[in-house]
């Protein structure tokens, strides 16, 4: 598996959603470099290693909310 994820979340910096990424066990922003709070990123990554077992396929951009 690959250790890096890419993500569509709602940046507080940005205050949009936009695309993060794991690093390690931070959950980074592209656009402005947020880390997220431990919080966030225990229960993001939770949630999406769940998803990855149940859909082996990357979120589709397409059903993103902009
Ligand atoms: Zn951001």
């Amino acid at each position: 598996m690959n250790d890096d994820v890419m993500l569509t979340l709602h940046c507080p910096q940005c205050r949009q959603i936009t695309d993060v990424v794991t690093e390690g066990n931070n959950l980074v922003c592209l656009d402005c470099g947020w880390r997220f709070d431990d919080k966030t990123t225990s229960r993001v990554l939770d949630c999406t290693s769940e998803i990855a077992k149940a859909v082996s396929s990357p979120i589709d951009p397409a059903s993103a909310t902009y």
